[in-house]
């Protein structure tokens, strides 16, 4: 996948532009909130370092890297969200 287009997960410095992004659109500019919040260790708030990409609708059903289905997440709350369609993604171990 090409991260021109921004479909694609892109390189370090793509990445990094996306999490800022978020910060910037969800939160305060230094930290955000975790959009899904599920996880009963989920640190609720999160910073650049912390906070990982969920995508609204998950790479298994054709979700894209670009900003628009881009949300902040802990990566507790991101391993365990599973997609209704596929189901788990990622079981528990
Ligand atoms: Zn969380
Ligand atoms: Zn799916």
């Amino acid at each position: 996948m090409s991260s021109k287009n921004g479909y694609g997960r892109g390189d370090s410095k793509d990445r990094r532009n996306r999490k800022q992004y978020l910060i910037n659109t969800y939160g305060d500019g230094e930290t955000v909130r975790c959009w899904i919040g599920s996880h009963p260790d989920c640190p609720g708030t999160l910073t650049a370092a912390t906070l990982t990409v969920d995508r609204v609708i998950p790479g298994c059903c054709g979700g894209s890297y670009q900003y628009s289905n881009c949300r902040p997440a802990c990566g507790l709350c991101n391993q365990t969200r599973y997609c209704e369609v596929h189901q788990p993604h990622q079981r528990p171990a």
